[in-house]
């Protein structure tokens, strides 16, 4: 008799943007005339640049050619992707080797996929808040998770513990949710603690083209021995607005358990994964050419004058917050102690603004609230000049 996997079970339904919805449909049926202002889209917004449309547009016309079409490709990516995925962390003094970097349809998949190398008896560690995909996909397998405390005591970047024991570890920075960023000196306190505990760190920089301070770190390999014990998730996702085009990167290091990790996430997707699209690829190498990453840089410079809008208002009403200058997330505490979602409400039904409730992301996101920088200039200005009179009136 066929048994089902009654790990799903276990799953809590996620109620955020469906409550979310929900409760602007609600207000905006009732309040016709009103002009609401969405601040929680937690996807791009801006086209992809010039660079990239060009690219695409001359692989298509490749692929209608039998003298260059293309049919599968490496599983593990096209080499002109992968020698350009190099020479750009080459740009931020990490040495890596090609047959390091596994091109994938984005970095989600990549995250949720390589559970399939560990073992089911791993202690997991995750930060609360979190990204709600790390806790989900453990549960799916029925592995153990716990969780450590990011808080505003510690701006939102948990450092280990030596007293609590775990193998595998998410780290994300910058921070989705939060927009927090780990320095080097805290990345090294979890090196250190990885290796000590023989764990593995699974650092998602989905957001690393955000860091604009030069002391932060954008990659985990920037930090001595991370190559010993951490894995590294990369997406064009919020890079260069590939959301809807789909594609990412992994960096499994030779140096994790002797080769053997990425020998069996190699052996992994060959089975299971047969490549992402070659026009694709061809679009994403044409973000790291000079005049790609000029425009890609101008799209995020967009997002960040939206962020800074955002932090400027923040900063003239006293109101604690982490991110926005290297994230394209505000995450702020709500004022007078109000709970995450009486927040919401009265965000949205006295100024009309809609946000995203911390307490959607986690036990430790109750009293705060996310802001993205992923709308136009203007209705990001409009919505802080609401923000404020509601809080002066
Ligand atoms: C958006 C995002 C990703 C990117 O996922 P893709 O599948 O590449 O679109 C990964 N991690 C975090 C934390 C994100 O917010």
């Amino acid at each position: 008799m066929l048994k089902i996997n009654t790990n799903y079970d276990n799953l809590k339904e996620s109620y955020l943007f469906s409550e979310i919805a929900k409760r602007v449909a609600a207000f905006a049926e009732a309040n016709p005339d009103a002009n609401i202002i969405r601040l929680g889209i937690g996807d791009v917004t801006l086209p992809l640049c010039g660079e990239v449309i060009k690219a695409l547009h001359s692989a298509v016309d490749e692929m209608a050619d039998g003298k260059t079409f293309k049919g599968y490709g490496p599983e593990q990516g096209h080499l002109f992707l992968r020698e350009a995925i190099q020479n750009y962390y080459k740009k931020h003094n990490v040495s890596i080797e090609t047959s390091e970097i596994f091109i994938s349809d984005g970095a989600k998949s990549d995250v949720g996929n390589i559970l399939d190398i560990f073992d089911k008896d791993n202690v997991v560690l995750v930060p609360d808040p979190v990204y709600p995909v790390y806790v989900d996909t453990n549960i799916m397998h029925g592995r153990k998770t716990i969780f450590m405390n990011a808080t505003g005591e510690n701006g939102f970047l948990p450092l280990p513990d030596s007293s609590v024991k775990c193998d595998i570890i998410y780290l994300c920075s910058p921070n989705n949710p939060t927009g927090a960023t780990y320095n080097r000196t805290q990345l090294k306190a979890w090196v250190d603690y990885a290796k000590a505990n023989g764990a593995v760190i699974l650092f998602d920089s989905a957001y690393e083209a955000f860091v604009e301070d030069a002391e932060l770190p954008r990659s985990i390999f920037e930090i001595e021995g991370a190559k010993e014990c951490a894995i590294e998730f990369c997406s064009f996702s919020k890079t260069a607005g590939f959301t809807g085009v789909r594609l990412g990167y992994t960096v499994v290091p030779a140096a994790l358990l002797g080769g053997k990790l990425n020998k069996m996430w190699l052996r992994r997707q060959s089975t299971k994964f047969n490549g992402a699209s070659y026009i694709v690829q061809k679009g994403g190498a044409a973000i790291f050419t000079e005049e790609g990453q000029k425009q890609v840089m101008a799209n995020i410079k967009i997002y960040k004058e939206n962020a800074k809008v955002i932090t400027k208002t923040f900063d003239a009403l006293g109101i604690e917050y982490t991110g926005g200058k290297n994230s394209p997330y505000i995450w702020f505490k709500c004022p007078n102690n109000m709970k995450s979602w009486d927040f919401f409400d009265l965000l949205l039904t006295k100024a009309q603004v809609v946000g995203t409730p911390g307490a959607g992301f986690g036990n430790n996101g109750e009293g705060w609230f996310r802001l993205t920088a992923f709308n136009t200039l203007e209705k990001t200005q409009e919505a802080m000049k609401r923000f404020e009179a509601l809080l002066k009136a």
